[in-house]
């Protein structure tokens, strides 16, 4: 008998962030480019936030948004994937943290694993302190999966509800 390989799905959530040269255009293109992502499925793109940015010096404000993917490509290949658009969309790498960036894509979930490497970290390390990374998730979970969680459980809805919402608001998309 032959067997039908099939390829395992999974569940990716990705957070989306630029502010700079047209942000609300970078975050579309690279929608747009998540959805072309080898063996992999945009299943939804959250509503885009405003919020002003933390760092070095006076930047532009920032526009973020979440999306889910359905992916057969393990982790560490969909990061590279999105280095890949951050990269073609004109993206800088420094040794400056939070600098102005015309795109940041960061893997925030990956099903329900955690995992520490070098080049790897899931879920995304500093993901629960940032509304701009919550409320975009948020948004998604309560339209895909409400019982969202990060691997130790806690609630993405419930983070989001704790979470300050000062200058941070719905962009004009
Ligand atoms: P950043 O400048 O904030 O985009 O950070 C990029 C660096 O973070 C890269 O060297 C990645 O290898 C590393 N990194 C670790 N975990 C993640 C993650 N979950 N998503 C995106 N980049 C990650």
């Amino acid at each position: 008998m032959t067997r039908l390989s099939t390829a395992q799905k999974n569940i990716a959530y990705i957070g989306l962030g630029s502010n700079l040269d047209q942000p609300l255009s970078h975050i579309k293109q690279a929608a747009e480019a998540l959805s072309q992502i080898p063996q992999t499925q945009l299943l939804a793109l959250s509503p885009l936030y405003q919020s002003k940015a933390i760092g070095p010096g006076s930047q532009p404000d920032y526009i973020n948004g979440a999306a889910a993917l359905e992916t057969s490509l393990p982790p560490l290949e969909l990061l590279h994937q999105l280095q890949a658009i951050e990269n073609k969309q004109g993206r800088k790498r420094g040794s400056v943290r939070w600098v102005a960036r015309t795109l940041d894509l960061d893997l925030l979930l990956f099903n329900n694993i955690t995992l520490e490497t070098d080049e790897l970290t899931i879920p995304h390390p500093r993901m629960t302190e940032r509304n701009f990374v919550l409320f975009p998730l948020r948004d998604l979970a309560k339209h895909l999966s409400p019982a969202l969680t990060l691997p130790d459980g806690r609630s993405i809805i419930n983070l989001a509800q704790n979470c300050n919402d000062d200058g941070i608001y719905l962009a004009n998309s």
